[in-house]
């Protein structure tokens, strides 16, 4: 399958991602991943992005693209791709349209992970992250703790609270969602691509979309 997941973080679009993956091999395509990772590494491009992912705010368009133009293009998203927080933004989704009709792709569907505000603030303050880049597996310290000494329990790296989660960052990430990624669900609506999904469950998510796109 080849989609975008749209909504708010903490929606669910990360786990989602990885289970829809599970199902078909689509490949997971996380912006967030990959600039945590170039952040880890030092790398040119994760020193740009440092600043802006640390306050919440956005990383600019131009180096999204670039980072997009590389990996939409390796082989192995010609099994499907799950895009997971991108687009972000409309000139972005502009580009992203413009970017698959050269490399021949169509997407299936945009799916809107519609969540209410309150649950996604309990979601995103209780979340923690293993912090081995390779591994990434997200818990909850309500719903899905780690091992007790805080470890992660596919890797046994510490999972840890994001620098983006603190109280103030998710204040700026919520505001930023809804003044330049809320659109996106407008855009994809005119495109004949929207799916919206109301459920809370990931594993009912992931059936309603695998139901939604053999329609
Ligand atoms: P995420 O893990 O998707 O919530 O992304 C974490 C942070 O990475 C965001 O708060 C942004 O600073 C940055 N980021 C991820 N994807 C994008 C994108 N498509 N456009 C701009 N910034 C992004």
């Amino acid at each position: 399958m080849r989609i975008v997941l749209l909504g708010a973080p903490g929606a669910g679009k990360g786990t989602v991602a990885k289970s829809l993956t599970e199902f078909d091999g689509s490949v997971q395509i996380s912006t967030g991943d990959i600039l945590r990772n170039a952040v880890k590494a030092g790398s040119e491009l994760g020193k740009k992005a440092k600043g802006y992912m640390e306050s919440g705010a956005l990383v600019p368009d131009d180096l999204i693209m670039d980072i997009m133009e590389v990996r939409m293009k390796e082989p192995d998203c010609q099994k499907g791709f799950l895009l997971d927080g991108f687009p972000r933004t409309i000139p972005q989704a502009e580009a992203l349209k413009k970017l698959l009709e050269k490399i021949g792709m169509k997407l299936d569907a945009a799916i809107n992970l519609d969540v209410p505000t309150d649950v996604i603030l309990d979601r995103l303050t209780t979340r923690r992250t293993c912090s081995n880049p390779d591994c990434q597996e997200i818990y909850n310290i309500k719903s899905k703790p780690p091992k007790p000494d805080g470890t992660c329990f596919k890797c046994g790296s510490p999972a840890v609270q994001r620098a983006d989660e603190t109280e103030e960052a998710i204040k700026h990430r919520l505001a930023t969602y809804n003044e330049k990624t809320a659109p996106l669900i407008d855009f994809y609506k005119k495109e004949g691509l929207l799916i919206t999904i109301a459920s809370l469950d990931s594993m009912q998510i992931r059936d309603d979309i695998i139901k939604a796109l053999k329609k």
